[in-house]
């Protein structure tokens, strides 16, 4: 039977007493970890989220009547338990915070009683993450979740009072806005009042944090809800918060300037570390050459070169003719491993393939056992050219030798994934790191096969530099754009751009995309017209808190650092969302349900 709390004021919480309070009289209240009658003894350890503390009850002491209650106590009731802070002794238990002290009872309210519980609220746990889901709710009771949860408030907290120290206004904008097309999926909220219409929920209040910049406010930022309706790759969310950020009169050193104090502020308030800036820059020309990817893992080496010059004309069919069709040759060089197992190099062949490539070439500097070269394409070629790869690798005797011969982008994505393999098998990653890298002069635009089009590789509202502009027309491939990522440890936290101000630059860039003056205005119209009426230049930046929150707290996924997060096929298990509505409902909106789709599916 659940008892009410009248009359009781609890003094602290668990975990905040110390033996100061030894002698002191307590009420505490949170749950029940557990308890164990011992004959006379029932030793009951009460959690609340500062932690555990260690009650006793003894039937001399509390009384039968409280110790005949204290017998029925389960895992997980909430309780008060009123009594005296005495010292442990040398039954002090040093695992735990509190474990010098312990609370003598001398009385005990049961708030309330916990049926038998799905799984039990322990750190550590194998209970399946679906079931912890649908109880999230208790699932977030767990030491680790609590931590996460404070850790990414104390972020908020943190980024806040950063923002506002450097002039930034905390500005809301609406969740239900205009649907446009660039980007992922709209999710989409059916207008009862203007029945067939639709509302969309932002994907980023990108539009939005430029027309505050229009309207003089200078320095925006908000923690911002965004939604995307995309299929989720593994730490995606369909919902998702970003601290998003705008600046006026401001240019790509201007932005990142803020952001290197804005990390070296949060590490240092959340973490107790030090950044270190300014923060490396790297273009993304050479992120892409030398380590295949726009967001290179700095916390270890092994470059990619290119040898596509030496082995132009060399007798291996697939490397000349590679170069000769416009590819490239490429290769790393994995010092001291020419003796890797050959599973081991089949492995990474796998991952070679997995990537698109049709495999890897491999080169043993001196590894045969009569010490020449173990070469996957030696028989092709003369000792000659054999040694003109090993010299445009600096490689020595010993060393791995791993190549792929593709197109650009296969070549980058085959060597850059292959490079992360290794980073994994030879144990070259320090855990500890905290690698940052800032990338820029991103590509303005994007070839896509699927399209047949160029598409904005950041979004249609980034400034091309000014130096490659000239060749918007004869070469766009060619331009180059004022954006940045910040890269933590080969993974994206964030990225933004300097913006288009300059209406005639914008109308040419909606050109390329191939947006109709119309089709431009009449989904970007309000932003166009914005910028009729005086705009200042200004740049923004926006990270995943998420995912910012999820390498502060060593968490493995973004799912762990959400109160409430979804599934991969978006569903939320505990609320069970998304759910059939009432026919009125739909009526309401003038809605029909296409069940002859939903079935067929
Ligand atoms: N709105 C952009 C994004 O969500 C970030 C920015 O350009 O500020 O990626």
């Amino acid at each position: 039977m659940a008892e009410s709390m009248e009359g009781l004021k609890r003094t602290a919480r668990c975990a905040e007493f110390t033996v100061e309070d030894i002698g002191k009289e307590v009420v505490i209240m949170g749950w029940v970890q557990k308890s164990r009658n011992k004959g006379g003894l029932i030793f009951t350890d009460v959690r609340d989220r500062s932690g555990i503390l260690q009650v006793i009850f003894e039937e001399d002491i509390c009384g039968s009547e409280v110790f005949e209650k204290a017998a029925t106590l389960h895992n997980e009731y909430c309780v008060a338990v009123t009594g005296n802070i005495r010292s442990r002794g040398k039954d002090a238990n040093t695992e735990l915070a509190t474990g010098a002290i312990e609370v003598e009872a001398t009385a005990l309210r049961i708030l309330s009683e916990a049926a038998t519980l799905p799984f039990q609220i322990e750190a550590d746990t194998n209970t399946r993450e679906e079931l912890r889901l649908k109880y999230r709710y208790l699932d977030l009771r767990r030491p680790p979740l609590q931590k996460n949860i404070f850790l990414r408030h104390k972020l908020c907290i943190a980024v806040r009072n950063y923002m506002d120290e450097q002039g930034f206004l905390e500005i809301e904008t609406p969740t239900f806005v205009k649907s446009t097309p660039e980007g992922a999926r709209d999710y989409l909220v059916p207008s009862r009042v203007h029945q067939g219409e639709f509302y969309a929920l932002p994907q980023s209040p990108q539009l939005l944090k430029q027309l505050l910049m229009c309207s003089g406010f200078d320095r925006y930022f908000q923690l911002a809800r965004c939604y995307r309706d995309e299929d989720l790759r593994a730490d995606r969310q369909p919902e998702f918060t970003q601290i998003d950020m705008e600046l006026s009169f401001a240019d790509v050193d201007d932005v990142i300037a803020v952001n290197e104090g804005l990390i070296k502020r949060i590490w240092k308030e959340v973490l107790g570390v030090d950044i270190k800036t300014p923060i490396e820059r790297m273009t993304w020309q050479t992120a892409i050459d030398k380590y295949g990817s726009d967001k290179p893992d700095l916390r270890f080496d092994l470059p990619i070169e290119d040898i596509s010059d030496v082995v132009k004309d060399c007798g291996f069919s697939v490397f000349k003719d590679t170069v000769a069709d416009g590819g490239m040759v490429r290769g790393i060089r994995v010092p001291g491993e020419g003796h890797m197992p050959r599973k081991k190099i089949d492995a990474l062949t796998e991952v070679a393939k997995y990537y698109g490539g049709k495999g890897l070439a491999y080169l043993c500097v001196g590894c045969a056992d009569d010490g020449s070269h173990k070469c996957s394409f030696g028989k092709f070629m003369t000792d000659e050219e054999l040694e003109a790869i090993i010299k445009a690798m600096g490689a020595e005797k010993g060393d791995l030798l791993l190549f792929a011969a593709d197109k650009f982008t296969k070549v980058c994505a085959v060597l850059g994934n292959v490079r992360l393999a290794l980073g994994k098998q030879l144990d070259l990653i320090d855990k500890s790191a905290w690698r940052f890298l800032w990338i820029t002069e991103f590509p303005l635009l994007e070839w896509s096969e699927e399209e047949n089009r160029f598409m904005a590789m950041h979004h249609p509202f980034t400034s091309p530099m000014d130096e490659d502009w000239q060749y918007i027309d004869s070469d766009p491939g060619r331009v180059r754009a004022k954006a940045y990522d910040i890269v933590l440890n080969g993974t994206e936290l964030g990225g933004g751009s300097v913006r288009i101000h300059r209406a005639d630059v914008q109308e040419k860039m909606f050109e390329v995309l191939g947006f109709t003056p119309e089709r431009a205005y009449e989904q970007f119209g309000f932003l166009l017209d914005a910028f009729k009426y005086g705009v200042p230049p200004h740049a923004g930046l926006a990270y995943g808190l998420d995912r910012v929150a999820m390498w502060m707290a060593g968490a493995e996924s973004i799912r762990d650092v959400m109160a409430f997060p979804k599934i991969k096929d978006a569903s939320d298990l505990m609320m069970g969302a998304p759910s059939f509505v009432d026919e009125q409902q739909l009526k309401d909106l003038a809605i029909k349900i296409d069940t002859e789709t939903i079935e067929a599916k």
